[in-house]
């Protein structure tokens, strides 16, 4: 097929030939070269006219009638309109489709532009949080979500964390809040009802509790009876020494078992308290270790004290006492006779630290995130004949995140361990920060 531009420039060379042959004819050839270029002209002038006119229109007339190069010129410019037609329509489809799904979604969700104005939300997010369409739209999230946890939340911008509040409109509801950034300087937030989550958690600390309570008193009788048993042992036959020494050891695993339980309970269901009163610890770290020399004779391990006895830290003394002991007990119970504890209480820019550290038999990486879970052991057999309940970890963590504060493990199997509980700047009140106050 002949290029259309070819063809034009063929029929642009006979006009202009044709004029000159007429001019001849008449004795004028540059007037009816003239008049053949105005004519030309003219003809191209009419069509962009007709061309300025169809692109006014509505996108969906046809293109006009064109001759020549103006036939290609107007079927290739319908040609791109169908395509962007096409195109627009499947757009306009995906996004209804969107809509439509994020409006179904069970949770609530919210566009917040950068200035914290609602730009869009979904229908969970009028039962959940409470809006209304359309008089919120443009309104700022955080004057219709109102709770403290969240303004401050909202306002740290530190949205690789999610909060939990109670929903503003239905007290009984209790909501997991994240917040996601996308596109430019766009904020999905996205509430989630997690009251039965809640409700489930409840009912299993509740069982747990329940359970341990109700095996601590037949536990008591059992023990209080083997007691006095061992009291009459030299009354006994021989043969019955072992198996009473084995029940009085299980009955006083099986009380050492339910006490955790119940401190693991209480320290996940009791309310945090605002602590203001400051703790010796230096003292409390001398008189654990005391404890911890008498629990080690049998090991002669060597336990050195490296402490800052400037340093005290506001928290509950009781609590950090049972998460200390569980660490110093669990290098005691894992190190070899004769090896070496270094209990160290010092502080630094990242606040006040206390650790331990052995070298003991040591846990391998793969076994570390996982120590503080319950029950979590290495070497289960281990563990229940260095009389461990497989709590002792869950209950330091839970102690430390009450009061601020972390965990941080490093071993190597066959080099020892060192577990650091670490806390935050803010909460260190060293005596002579008191003096001065007092005074
Ligand atoms: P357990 O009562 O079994 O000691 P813990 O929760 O205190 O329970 O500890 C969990 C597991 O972590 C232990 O079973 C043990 O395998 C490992 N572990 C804890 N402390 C040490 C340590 N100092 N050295 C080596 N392993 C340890």
């Amino acid at each position: 097929m002949q290029n259309p531009w070819s063809k034009e420039l063929g029929r642009f060379t006979a006009l202009v030939a044709a004029a000159v042959f007429m001019g001849v004819i008449i004795q004028h050839p540059l007037f009816t070269v003239l008049l053949s270029l105005c004519a030309y002209t003219a003809w191209h002038i009419v069509n962009i006219f007709r061309l300025e006119q169809w692109l006014r229109q509505s996108s969906t007339a046809t293109p006009p009638h064109g001759i020549g190069i103006w036939e290609h010129i107007f079927y290739h410019l319908y040609q791109i309109q169908v395509r962007h037609r096409k195109q627009k329509q499947k757009l306009t489809d995906q996004l209804k489709q969107f809509k439509e799904s994020a409006t179904a979604f069970p949770d609530a969700t919210v566009v917040i532009n950068a200035q914290g104005e609602i730009e869009w939300f979904n229908r969970s997010a009028m039962d959940l949080l409470g809006l209304k369409t359309p008089t919120d739209f443009g309104q700022r999230i955080i004057s219709l979500v109102r709770h403290p946890r969240f303004t401050h939340y909202y306002n740290q911008r530190q949205y690789q964390d999610s909060i939990q509040i109670p929903s503003p409109v239905k007290d009984h509801i209790s909501l997991h809040i994240s917040i996601i950034p996308f596109g430019q300087e766009l904020y999905l937030l996205v509430a989630r009802d997690i009251s039965r989550i809640i409700h489930l958690e409840k009912m299993r600390s509740d069982f747990i509790a329940n359970v341990s309570h109700e095996l601590r008193t037949p536990l008591t009788v059992i023990s209080g009876l083997l007691e006095t048993l061992q009291d009459d042992k030299a009354a006994f036959p021989q043969r019955h020494h072992r198996p009473l020494d084995l029940m009085t050891e299980q009955s006083l695993r099986m009380e050492r078992l339910i006490e955790d339980l119940l401190l693991l309970t209480k320290l996940e269901t009791e309310p945090v308290k605002h602590e203001n009163k400051s703790v010796d610890i230096p003292t409390l770290i001398r008189s654990l270790t005391e404890e911890a020399m008498v629990i080690s004779t049998v090991k002669q391990h060597n336990i050195t004290l490296e402490i800052d006895d400037n340093l005290w830290i506001t928290c509950k003394e009781k609590e950090l006492a049972s998460a200390f002991m569980n660490l110093i007990s669990n290098a005691i119970r894992y190190t070899p006779a004769q090896g070496q504890i270094r209990l160290s209480w010092y502080s630094d820019t990242h606040g006040a630290h206390f650790s331990v550290a052995d070298n003991g038999i040591g846990v391998s990486a793969q076994h570390i995130g996982r120590l503080t879970e319950r029950f979590y052991r290495v070497d289960v057999s281990r563990s229940r004949d260095t009389g461990g309940t497989g709590l002792g970890l869950a209950i330091v963590k839970h102690v430390l995140e009450r009061t601020g504060g972390s965990l941080h493990i490093d071993s190597e199997i066959g080099k020892g361990s060192c577990f650091r509980c670490d806390f935050p700047p803010h909460l260190i009140h060293s005596p002579d920060i008191l003096d001065r106050q007092n005074a």
